[in-house]
């Protein structure tokens, strides 16, 4: 059964919740001995009085108008929605994992001891050999995997000027590889969606110093031909970069490198349960082959020789640092816990559900392009209908929409990830949603979201005209 949204929305209206200052201010006095010049400091400070249940509901209200992963099912493909399980936000919060980054070594041996499990367990998920924690973001794993992979070229006296990437990759990785300074070299995508190994051969090349390779691809299909891809790469000197993204479909079942690929990044949010970053801390750790180790950014952990205990160093020709310290640190406890407290078998169970469920909705609703079996996500088109309408239109029926419009080899593309989270009946909503909205009236569409806090958003005006503050707002 389709449940409501909250009680409190009210159709057709915009919900508005008053600024706490709007329910009630107090002015208190706030002098004090303070060292800085009297034009500089106040006397008196005007600030919002709310009682504590006042506070609650302001703030609960609040996180109600926005979708959130606790509140529904969020099958945001590509981008993996996962529930963030509790007892590592616990874990993070534990004081003696907060330590300062700049403490000697000998006094965070427990710390470094995670990080080193962590790298381990990590390079032994992904086939490679060695691990960085250091980046931030999947964004910025790939950019420091390429980085990588650039140092790795220079080092041999390799003048390469191109990275080859299949037309269906994600933006970030035409982004990563302009960035670091290479041409990109756009691989169209084969009739089956996947890579097609006559235009790879004539791609690849002297000039390629890598290929970026996302697996399962962006419409939830292995590329079965990984072998044959991994040679004609190798064969002509490049290195095979693996997107991490979607190792989610492979946990504990099939490893990157053994597939042949020499440098990947892992997307900790969306493969082991941590926050996205979203602007804030994110981390995007990078394994590589042992050729590649030495590259690696500053500083790494590692036992230490002889007596025993951890301690960090510097690869011989490190790339430098990408982030301070070692990245995002509680991000990355976050990470450790749930792969510690999963093991093998969660793992590989977690990436059997993934499948499973996409496979279940995909079936269910029987909009899928090209047809599955799928790995674990999809894309459905929306045919002669406007995705992003179908999508909003969702929204009044209780589930957040999958990720429309891209990747763009599909019409009308939603790429739809369930993820190994949701049961049968939250499945069976979601594939409710999407047929009651994909078959209703065009004014419903166009006019969607009806139900929810905010009505339709300008995307475009909110895109180029942003107004950042509540002043600005104000001001109209
Ligand atoms: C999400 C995603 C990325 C980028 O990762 P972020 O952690 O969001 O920076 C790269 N490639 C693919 C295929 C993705 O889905």
């Amino acid at each position: 059964m389709i449940h409501d949204q909250a009680d409190y929305t009210r159709e057709g209206e915009a919900v508005h919740e008053p600024l706490l200052s709007e329910k009630g201010e107090e002015t208190v006095d706030v002098r004090e001995e303070s060292p800085l010049p009297d034009e500089l400091t106040r006397e008196e400070l005007t600030l919002p009085a709310p009682s504590e249940p006042e506070i609650a509901r302001h703030y609960t209200r609040l996180s109600q108008m926005n979708w959130a992963i606790d509140s529904g099912p969020y099958p945001l493909g590509s981008c993996t929605m996962k529930y963030n399980p509790k007892f590592t936000e616990d874990v993070a919060a534990d004081p003696n994992a907060a330590v300062h980054p700049d403490r000697p070594d000998r006094s965070v041996q427990g710390n470094l001891e995670l990080q080193y499990r962590l790298q381990e367990f990590l390079a032994d998920i992904g086939g490679m050999d060695a691990v960085t924690l250091q980046p931030p973001a999947g964004a910025a794993g790939e950019f420091t995997g390429i980085l990588i992979a650039k140092a790795y070229h220079d080092h041999h006296g390799n003048d390469r000027s191109e990275v080859v990437i299949p037309a269906s990759a994600h933006g970030t990785n035409f982004a990563t590889a302009a960035t670091a300074g290479y041409d990109v070299v756009e691989l169209p995508s084969g009739e089956d969606g996947r890579v097609d190994l006559e235009a790879l051969e004539a791609a690849v090349g002297d000039e390629t110093a890598a290929l970026m390779l996302t697996n399962p691809n962006t419409v939830g299909l292995f590329e079965r031909d990984i072998a044959a891809i991994a040679d004609v790469v190798h064969d002509a000197g490049g290195l095979l970069y693996y997107d991490g993204a979607n190792l989610n479909a492979l946990l504990g079942r099939g490893r990157p490198g053994d597939m042949g690929f020499d440098v990947m990044h892992y997307n900790v949010h969306k493969t082991f349960a941590t926050p996205h970053g979203g602007g804030g801390p994110g981390a995007g750790p990078v394994g590589v082959t042992e050729e590649l180790a030495e590259f690696l950014p500053s500083p790494r952990v590692r036992e230490t020789n002889g007596e025993k205990g951890y301690e960090r160093f510097e690869p011989a020709e490190s790339i430098g640092k990408v982030h301070g310290f070692e990245g995002n640190w509680l991000v990355l406890v976050k990470a450790y816990a749930y792969i510690a407290r999963l093991g093998d078998g969660g793992l590989r169970d977690a990436a059997a559900k993934a499948v499973l469920n996409a496979n279940y909705l995909a079936e269910r609703i029987d909009l899928a392009v090209p047809h599955g079996p799928f790995h674990h996500e999809f894309a459905a088109t929306a045919g002669d209908r406007d995705a992003a309408d179908v999508a909003k239109r969702m929204l009044d029926f209780g589930v957040h929409p999958p990720t429309t419009k891209w990747p763009e080899m599909v019409p009308e593309a939603m790429l739809t990830e369930p993820t190994e989270i949701e049961n049968r009946s939250s499945l069976d909503d979601l594939a409710e949603a999407f047929d009651l909205a994909y078959a209703d009236a065009d004014e419903a569409l166009e006019t969607a979201p009806n139900r929810t806090a905010a009505a339709r958003i300008d995307q475009v005006g909110a895109a180029r005209n942003p107004r950042l503050s509540w002043q600005a707002l104000d001001e109209e």
